[in-house]
């Protein structure tokens, strides 16, 4: 089946990176039989700048139309005076809502040959393999009502909703074991049950879910600050963990922090079908934009998971992975994973050497 890809490279170190990742797609498609085509529009402030919007309806009917998109990053500080709603996060954020891209799945990998780039003591992290699963569209981020009135005393106060609703906690939930089960069927479900009624009917359902329906599946659960603390202590005790939006979106920096190398890490957001849209978990880096520095691996790593997730093509994401440790083994680093003594090199040389090791593998 030919399957049609959306790239949206982005901003700020997003068009480079994605370029790299395209080689790596090109090369799949020309000598490993991948059957694609790929089709580029706007987004973030590059959509502001096309179209006068963050997600300009074309890009928003491309990436509905698609059976997986690749996103760069969006964002920069010439957009930052803009109102809210033209905000390039707007961009990303209606992505995720249109799409309905609620299972945010952000692995935590740290390759044996970068253990000395962790804050931790490397026999601590050595080896790490985490998937966090967060849930996206719900939860606090999004509950009604929300904003800042006045109390009859006359003071401001700020207020939001934490809400999840049964059918919510159970669609992420089923996601989350169902990757678990791909992997070592070890689930750890992260709350707050002690002192939130949201969090009391999370855990319900996430346990029923295990009782009913994944048996197989080794179930426990965590409150989250306990969960922050133990991967900070024994990050390897954990596979597969999943949590509400705003916890996962603070435990899942932790965890991406633990491996030292915020250019290395991909991640995927599906909706209920598996179409998903694919990108680095950095921003844009606009510190080192247009510098030809950048590291590709984090994106080239996301097409990794898209041919897994999405596209059914789970040997051609072990040749990308295994491309990538062939890389690393051959010393090869970008400056932000590099270590004295070791050959830096830049964006496109990091992406050709990929090419060339997957064409070798
Ligand atoms: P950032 O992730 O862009 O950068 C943080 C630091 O990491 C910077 O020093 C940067 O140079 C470095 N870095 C990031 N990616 C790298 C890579 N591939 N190779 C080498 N070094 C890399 O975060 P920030 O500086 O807080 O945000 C910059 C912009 O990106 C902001 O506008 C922010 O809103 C946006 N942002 C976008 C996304 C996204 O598109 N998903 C995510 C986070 C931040």
């Amino acid at each position: 089946m030919n399957s049609k890809i959306a790239i949206l490279s982005g901003d700020g170190i997003g068009p480079e990176i994605v370029a790299e990742a395209e080689k790596v797609l090109h090369c799949l498609k020309q000598e490993f039989g991948l059957s694609a085509e790929f089709e580029h529009a706007p987004v973030g402030g590059a959509g502001y700048e096309a179209a006068g919007h963050p997600l300009p309806e074309p890009t928003l009917a491309l990436a509905r139309q698609a059976d997986a998109i690749l996103l760069g990053s969006v964002g920069g500080p010439q957009w930052e005076q803009l109102e809210r709603g033209l905000r390039p996060e707007q961009g990303l954020l209606g992505l995720r809502a249109g799409l309905e891209l609620f299972s945010n799945l952000r692995p935590a990998i740290l390759y044996p040959q970068l253990a000395d780039a962790s804050t931790l003591k490397p026999e601590v992290v050595s080896g790490l393999d985490i998937m966090i699963v967060r849930e996206l569209t719900g939860g606090i981020y999004f509950g009604e009502p929300r904003g800042i009135r006045y109390r009859d005393d006359g003071q401001r106060e700020g207020f939001n909703t934490l809400v999840y609703s049964e059918s919510e906690i159970e669609r992420i939930g089923r996601s989350a074991f169902e990757i678990a089960r791909k992997r070592s069927r070890r689930l750890c479900s992260v709350d707050k049950a002690n002192v939130l009624e949201c969090s009391e009917l999370w855990r319900e359902i996430i346990s029923g879910l295990g009782k009913d329906e994944f048996s197989d599946v080794e179930l426990c659960h965590m409150y989250v600050d306990n969960a922050a603390m133990q991967l900070v202590r024994e990050p390897k005790q954990f596979d597969v963990m999943v949590t509400t939006n705003m916890f996962g979106d603070i435990l899942s920096d932790a965890a991406a922090m633990l491996t030292g190398s915020i250019g290395m890490l991909p991640s995927a957001s599906l909706d209920s079908r598996g179409k998903g849209m694919y990108e680095p978990i950095h921003g844009s880096a606009p510190d080192i934009a247009g510098q030809g520095v950048a590291n590709p691996l984090a994106t080239i790593l996301s097409v990794g998971m898209m041919l897994r997730y999405s596209l059914d093509q789970p040997e051609l994401a072990g040749r990308i992975e295994d491309a990538v440790g062939k890389v690393l083994d051959s010393g090869l680093r970008t400056p932000d994973i590099a270590s004295p003594g070791i050959q830096v090199v830049g964006t496109a040389e990091m992406g050709d050497a990929v090419v060339a090791a997957l064409r070798a593998v």
